[in-house]
């Protein structure tokens, strides 16, 4: 675009997953000028099938965004390829950097997810959504016959083991670098069946079928425990730097700082919204879906307010 003007929208939508995808169609149908900029790495792009989702129970999570985009295309929104790593407050407006030039824009909604920070395990990377995996509602249903690995990244990871034993009546919990699970949880597990194996998890044994290298044990302290899958909890980092320059204020939460919105997805920045992962890291693809569809009514809901305000003599 070189030096040629900035161009006018009502909101720009960095991010371009469930929440962002869900607002643009929501705004696209109001009749808003809206621009999608996504970098195109989704958080779950490393499944193949989505699950818990009503509707689209099993589809793949790329499949999904790409009939979005389809969607809300057809109702003029507009998409950009790239990162937007700055944003700033210019007399009223929102000026935006895109890789195509920049916007200015009346509103920005950021819905740039989060990352998953996993253990340094060997093998858990490159397992990582198929035979590694976090969420019990998404992936376990598919192993309920397996025996399940938990490995304790954190104090908290003895919950996600009982989480899981409603799963499989086979779950092994892996006490790991976190060490000896409390003598009160360990008595718990223990009412429920669930073995608990002491010591640093080594890594990961698989066997290729199909094609593809299937989890097939859990290697610790020199031995192998044989599993067909293993759970654990990453730690999530909001990718919250866009929203962070714009100085947006942060709240402490049991998983670090957060950014805060309220309950229409308003952060403490003049007209800068917030929505899905990036804000809430509970909200899974239905959540995402339709916390998207909310800010999106309140968003155009304050757009119009402003517009009767600036009719107002
Ligand atoms: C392995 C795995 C499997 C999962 N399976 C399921 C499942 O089966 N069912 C379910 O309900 N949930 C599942 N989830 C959770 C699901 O991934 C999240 O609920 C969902 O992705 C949140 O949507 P979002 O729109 O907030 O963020 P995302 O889907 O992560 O989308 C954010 C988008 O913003 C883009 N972006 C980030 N920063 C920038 C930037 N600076 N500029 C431009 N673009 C940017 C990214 O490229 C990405 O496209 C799974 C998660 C994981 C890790």
């Amino acid at each position: 675009m070189g030096h040629s003007e900035p161009e006018d929208v009502d909101v720009v939508i960095v991010g371009g997953g469930p929440a962002g995808l869900s607002a643009a169609l929501s705004l696209g149908r109001a009749r808003r000028r809206v621009v999608v900029v996504d970098s195109g790495s989704p958080r779950n792009r490393f499944a193949a099938h989505m699950h818990g989702v009503l509707g689209h129970d099993g589809m793949s999570p790329l499949a999904l965004l790409e009939l979005g985009r389809t969607e809300a295309s057809g109702y003029g929104v507009r998409f950009i390829h790239g990162d937007v790593e700055r944003a700033r407050a210019d007399d009223g407006l929102i000026e935006v950097d895109t890789a195509a030039g920049g916007i200015r824009t009346r509103r920005l909604l950021v819905a740039t997810g989060l990352r998953d920070e996993l253990p340094a395990i060997p093998g858990f990377r490159e397992q990582w959504g198929r035979g590694v995996v976090v969420c019990p509602y998404c992936d376990g249903w598919e192993h309920r016959h397996d025996v399940i690995g938990v490995v304790a990244t954190s104090p908290r990871s003895v919950e996600q083991a009982q989480l899981l034993r409603q799963w499989s009546d086979r779950t092994v919990y892996f006490e790991n670098v976190v060490g000896a699970a409390s003598a009160d949880d360990r008595e718990k597990l223990a009412r429920r069946g669930i073995r608990v194996e002491p010591g640093a998890v080594d890594g990961l044994r698989t066997r290729v079928a199909d094609g593809e290298a299937r989890v097939t044990g859990v290697e610790v302290g020199g031995h192998v425990i044989e599993v067909g899958v293993v759970f654990t909890g990453p730690t999530m980092r909001p990718r919250d730097g866009l929203l962070r320059r714009l100085g947006a204020s942060t709240t402490a939460t049991e998983l670090g700082e957060w950014v805060e919105v309220d309950d229409d997805g308003r952060t403490s920045v003049a007209g800068v919204w917030a929505v899905g992962n990036v804000v809430n890291p509970r909200a899974n693809v239905s959540v995402s879906l339709g916390v998207g569809s909310l800010v999106a009514g309140a968003l155009n809901a304050d757009l119009v307010a402003a517009d009767i305000a600036a009719l107002t003599p």
